[in-house]
């Protein structure tokens, strides 16, 4: 499940969470046209978010790629809750960690 959130930084105000991006866009016109006439403000920003609210563009790949694991392995459980489960964290943390492993051992057995 992909979450999204449309943030305005002229009014300093961030959306609810939208399920999915014709919500978004839907959210970010009413926003628009409600608060603004229609125009469009400066520096208004809209992509998705991890479970934890994170931005995906603001995080490392390394980070964004554990982010990624650890929502989709959460959303397995719940799809409704916020923030990881412990237990996902650690998986993704795990199958990074594995999936590093696995490439020096090819890398060194190739050599
Ligand atoms: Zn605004």
């Amino acid at each position: 499940m992909r979450r999204f959130r449309y943030r305005c930084t002229v009014c300093r105000t961030t959306s609810p969470v939208t399920l999915g991006a014709a919500d978004l866009a839907a959210e970010t016109e009413a926003h628009r046209h409600t608060i603004h006439g229609g125009h469009i403000p400066d520096d208004e920003m809209t992509g998705e978010i991890d479970r934890l609210g994170r931005w995906y563009t603001a995080l490392t790949p390394l980070t964004a790629l554990h982010a990624r694991i650890a929502d989709e392995l959460s959303d397995l459980h719940d799809t409704k809750t916020i923030g990881h489960y412990w237990w996902a964290t650690a998986g993704a943390t795990l199958l990074i960690g594995a999936g590093a492993a696995l490439a020096l051992l090819l890398v060194g057995s190739a050599l």
